[in-house]
């Protein structure tokens, strides 16, 4: 069997995985009835039903389905009228899709930093960026060292937890720029008592094989706007104007997801309370037996945020543990424990050097001491108590 550290190859059987998908409902009889009835493509029951559960789930009225999580963020951009030069605000600390999604309708993303607790989009800078480094002209905002117009900001709920919403969305309000939330590794968690994704003008969502629930592979839109929600439907489909004639007034995209995925996302919805109940069980776990270790901090939940927990991650901090974050993956990787870093900050990302970045610190010392520890659903706490013992076991404190 091939080494954990292949990508995408499943880790080998003694290897506890970071996280693997949990499919123990109804998917195989889901999928079955797709099979039974041919419905496997683009349209189906399914695909409604999931729509409609997930639009329920949340509290919001519309919901459409895409192939992916970064195609729903395309169309959420593109419906939203973020234009060619446009800029849209977006956290360094995030997995890159957000961004690139920004760059597919031609805008640019400004990449903002974290707050250093729960490190999320930090509001404040947020709103000195808009205040000392922004005018108002001709009725828009525009940022004076590029000379480009504001006219979005992209909070991204990462690692299950959400972003400080109220300060952000009065930012929002005051310079008028529309909310659209990367909901993608946050299904299912709640600010204030409210749902992550129901929020800002528009959230998206990601089914990908790493997100709590999964489709395989898999998005959805969700907005309150029928109009909005509309014209993703369209744009998803091809512009299709005429669909007997095939006449297409615009450039459309193909972004449906199939109802068989659909099927499997049906399933998974129904599980969804116990995957979160089973995440935050798993963070307790880690929290009570790491807390005492020197140099090792267990990711926190705010008081006001009922946090999924997707990805329980500790940050390191070299001079009390002993060792930084990537030794001790090393380490545990020998033990056959599979851990990772948090994604590279954006304004680092080559891909993106382009792009302007707003006075980021913490962004960067995050990710340097991060490191996410294996928290499938279906973990057993053995293992979870492996994990813990291991990182204890390992420390090297002076
Ligand atoms: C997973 C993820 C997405 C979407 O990913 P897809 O693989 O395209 O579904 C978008 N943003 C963030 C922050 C993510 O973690």
């Amino acid at each position: 069997m091939s080494t954990s550290s292949e990508p995408g190859a499943p880790p080998s059987e003694d290897m506890i995985p970071l996280t693997v998908p949990e499919l123990r409902g109804n998917e195989w009889k889901y999928i079955k009835e797709c099979l039974d009835t041919n419905w496997v493509s683009s349209a189906g029951r399914f695909v409604d039903r999931f729509e409609a559960s997930l639009a329920e789930y949340i509290g919001i009225r519309h919901a459409v389905a895409t192939v992916n999580g970064t195609a729903a963020l395309h169309m959420a951009l593109l419906v939203a009228g973020i234009e060619p030069d446009d800029e849209v605000l977006v956290p360094s600390l995030t997995f890159i899709a957000p961004a690139n999604a920004v760059r597919y309708v031609g805008a640019w993303p400004v990449f903002m930093d974290v707050e250093p607790t729960y490190w999320q989009m930090d509001s404040q800078k947020v709103l000195d960026f808009l205040e000392g480094e922004c005018q108002w002209r001709d009725g828009g905002l525009y940022n004076k060292a590029t000379d480009r117009r504001v006219k979005a900001a992209l909070p991204v709920h990462i690692l299950g937890h959400p972003v400080d919403m109220d300060p952000l969305m009065e930012v929002a309000r005051k310079y008028g720029l529309v909310i659209i939330e990367d909901a993608t590794e946050s299904l299912g968690a709640k600010y204030k008592g409210r749902m992550v994704g129901s929020m800002g003008e528009m959230a998206c969502f990601s089914f990908n094989g790493n997100k709590i629930i999964t489709t395989g592979g898999g998005g959805m839109v969700a907005t309150n706007r029928e109009e909005w929600a509309q014209k993703i439907r369209y744009y998803t489909t091809q512009a299709k104007d005429d669909p007997q004639e095939y006449v297409h007034r615009e450039i459309g995209y193909n972004y449906r997801l199939t109802n068989i995925q659909a099927a499997l996302g049906c399933a998974q919805l129904e599980q969804l309370n116990d995957y979160i109940a089973q995440k935050r069980q798993i963070a307790d776990a880690y929290s009570a037996q790491l807390k005492e270790v020197p140099g090792i901090q267990p990711m926190l939940e705010a008081p006001w945020a009922d946090s999924i927990f997707w990805l329980f991650t500790v940050l390191v901090d070299e001079s009390q543990y002993g060792m930084d974050s990537r030794s001790l993956m090393r380490q545990l990787e020998q033990e056959k424990i599979q851990a990772r870093p948090l994604w590279q900050p954006l304004h680092l990302s080559p891909a993106h050097k382009q792009s302007m970045a707003y006075r980021i610190s913490v962004a960067e010392e995050i990710h340097r001491k991060a490191l996410s520890l294996p928290c499938s659903v279906g973990v057993g706490m053995d293992d979870i108590r492996r994990v813990a013992e291991t990182v204890i076991k390992i420390a090297e404190p002076k």
